[in-house]
């Protein structure tokens, strides 16, 4: 349990000078679950172990032997602030205007688009609140190599994910202007069309 007990963790971070790995490293030929993170989650050694006591069998695990139903999908497919991501609405600097708006923090550095975990649902400390939902990016502590690879507050240079240029939202007044513009203009269409043929109806003006 934790990311020391399942890649090495910090102390396994280059140069690694004790030679660091995780159990799956040494211990062959034994069963093995891996609950990753830095702090793991009480909630997920509970969920393995009511898990095996429920049905007598170990949950489905990834290739990095981890369960499936906590480590199945990423941090950002259920974050808080992904509507700012698809938005394009970003902290660009910690402190800022964004950043108190709660925008999202992949410009400084949060690695929730690659990490797999689920604190984004069940958070940390009875589900007060997790690091994304204080203003702090993640920094891919379930990941292994989290350390070297991920923890540093910038986007990854090779990572291959489309932030979204963004854009999209107008202000309530920008939107209602642009409504009552195009309402305006149907109105002043239908008010000359009606006229019109109220004319040709009248008869007087052919
Ligand atoms: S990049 Fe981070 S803060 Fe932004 S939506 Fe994804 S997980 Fe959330």
């Amino acid at each position: 349990m934790g990311s020391c007990a399942t890649y090495g963790g910090i102390p396994a971070a280059a140069p690694n000078p004790t030679d660091s790995v995780g159990v799956m490293d040494v211990v062959k030929g034994k069963p093995l679950i891996n609950i990753p993170a830095c702090p793991a989650n009480p909630s997920n050694m509970v969920g393995v172990i009511l898990h095996y006591v429920l049905t007598g069998t170990i949950p489905e695990l990834d290739s990095l032997l981890r369960p499936k139903f906590a480590f199945g999908y990423r941090i950002h497919d259920n974050c808080e602030r992904r509507a700012h991501f698809d938005a394009g609405e970003y902290v660009e600097e910690f402190g800022d205007e964004g950043a108190k708006n709660n925008f999202c923090l992949y410009k400084v550095g949060c690695k929730g688009p690659m990490t797999f975990n689920n604190c984004s649902i069940i958070r940390y400390n009875e589900g007060v609140n997790w690091p994304i939902g204080v203003g702090r990016g993640c920094i891919g502590c379930s990941e292994p190599d989290f350390w070297d690879k991920y923890a540093y507050e910038r986007p990854m240079a090779n990572a291959n994910i489309k932030a979204p240029t963004g854009g999209v939202e107008k202000t309530v007044d920008e939107f209602g202007l642009g409504l009552l513009t195009v309402a305006g203009i149907g109105i002043g269409i239908h008010a000359a069309a009606s006229a019109a043929a109220g004319k040709r109806e009248d008869g007087g003006e052919y």
